[in-house]
């Protein structure tokens, strides 16, 4: 059977399409790479996501939030801090709490590992997708009727379009001559889990430190999730300390936030990058998620961008279907792209201008933050549209951000 879709990549975004693809009544083929059960494994991933709630919604309308949902801990309060060398820092400068806002909390934290496995399970329960793991997409050719696509068994598949959620180093794209803008941040992030003495509340610190920002978010069970970037030969030589080193380190800076706390769970590191798609369409494809827009994880942005993209493509398909358009018709993924990029390119650079400004410690630049932090705590307007933002309820909305089915 000829496919509507054939989506390759199967880390979050690419089966969230896929969810969304199918309840509109798409047929698709989401094709992966990566083994059936890796992502699910203990220590695969320590990474957790601060959902947006517009995030949240999208993910109660695809009927995937149910189940995750016990997993999942609400984001009470924000705080940021500006902090010095020396581990003490600075009262908050900006702080954000979930009255301030009338929807609900401005968003959730929620582990890899169960928003991995509930998208499995949802997939696997729904008939118009075929999920193949353990495969890679090797070769495609776009014709004027559908695209062709070669996969690593041999297996030759055709559909009407091809979306590449296939992360930074898109094959997809490549193989569409579609080009990448980007640079190294010369920082890596350190990531952990602690378990805390004394109960988080579910407030979320974002720490800025000469070489980096820290994360701390509150998880279940009263851990935290910490995403400490630092300077590349620094992170380095941290990661390799023993446990008990490493968490001194940590405490040194962080302890006053969190109060005293042991490490649970694996250590693990990314390398930070930008990586941005100069297009997010080529002929009979798109791309979504990291394989469009690799950003900066200082504010915890990367999964909703690539959620507001799965939203916004997927309207766009299901609106196109209804007027008899061909899916891949070229003004229908112009529709598509131009409600994306210039949310994701903005956001990606605005992320940039932040990190650089906040990891170092000129005086110059703390001067300019400290000033840029205190007129949107003090000033109603920029106020309000940050919290909207970190909700993501800012912009045109897709329905499925808002909670709504296709
Ligand atoms: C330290 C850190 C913390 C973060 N914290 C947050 C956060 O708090 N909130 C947030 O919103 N975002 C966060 N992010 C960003 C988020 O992790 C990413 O944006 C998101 O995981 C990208 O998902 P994806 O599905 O687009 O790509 P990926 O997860 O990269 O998945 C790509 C998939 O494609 C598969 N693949 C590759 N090539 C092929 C091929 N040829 N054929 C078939 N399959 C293929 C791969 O096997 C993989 O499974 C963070 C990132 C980092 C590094």
């Amino acid at each position: 059977m000829e496919q509507d879709v054939i989506i390759a990549g199967g880390g979050l975004n690419g089966p969230a399409l896929a969810l969304a693809l199918a309840q509109a009544g798409f047929h698709v083929t989401l094709v992966d790479a990566r083994p059936d059960g890796a992502r699910a494994a203990e220590g695969f991933d320590g990474r957790a996501y601060a959902l947006a709630l517009a995030s949240q919604r999208l993910l109660a309308a695809l009927g995937v939030w149910p189940e995750v949902a016990r997993e999942a801990t609400a984001i009470e309060a924000i705080r940021t801090s500006d902090g010095v060398p020396q581990g003490a820092s600075v009262p908050f400068f900006l702080s954000f709490d979930r009255g301030e806002l009338d929807e609900g909390p401005m968003g959730f934290l929620l582990e890899d590992r169960y928003l991995h496995k509930a998208l499995v399970a949802a997939i696997a329960a729904e008939p118009k997708i075929r999920r193949l793991s353990g495969v890679s997409v090797v070769a495609q050719e776009a014709g004027p009727e559908a695209i062709s696509v070669t996969l690593s068994t041999g297996e030759g598949l055709s559909a009407r379009l091809l979306v590449g959620c296939d992360g930074r180093g898109s094959g997809v794209a490549g193989r569409a001559g579609i080009r990448r803008q980007g640079w190294g941040y010369g920082q890596t992030a350190l990531v952990n889990a602690l378990q805390l003495d004394a109960p988080h509340s579910g407030v979320a610190h974002q720490v800025f430190l000469p070489g980096g920002p820290v994360a701390i978010l509150p998880l279940s069970r009263d851990r935290v999730s910490i995403v400490w970037s630092e300077e590349e030969r620094a992170a380095a030589r941290i990661r390799d300390l023993p446990d008990s080193d490493y968490l001194d380190l940590l405490m040194e800076k962080i302890g006053h936030l969190t109060g005293p706390a042991q490490l649970t769970g694996d250590r693990f590191s990314y390398p930070l990058s930008l990586s941005l798609a100069e297009s997010y369409i080529a002929p009979r494809v798109a791309l979504a998620g990291d394989a469009a827009h690799g950003i900066h994880p200082i504010a915890g942005q990367g999964l909703n961008l690539g959620l507001r993209d799965v939203a916004a493509l997927a309207e766009v398909l299901a609106d196109a279907r209804a007027r008899g358009e061909d899916l891949a018709a070229g003004n229908v993924l112009e529709r598509y792209q131009t409600w994306r990029r210039f949310d994701a390119t903005s956001l990606a650079l605005g992320m940039d201008v932040v990190n650089r400004l906040f990891s170092n410690h000129s005086p110059l630049a703390r001067g300019l933050r400290g000033l840029g932090m205190r007129a949107v705590a003090a000033l109603d307007a920029p106020r309000r549209s940050f919290i909207r933002e970190a909700a993501g309820l800012s912009g045109e909305l897709p329905r499925l951000l808002q909670g709504r089915r296709l």
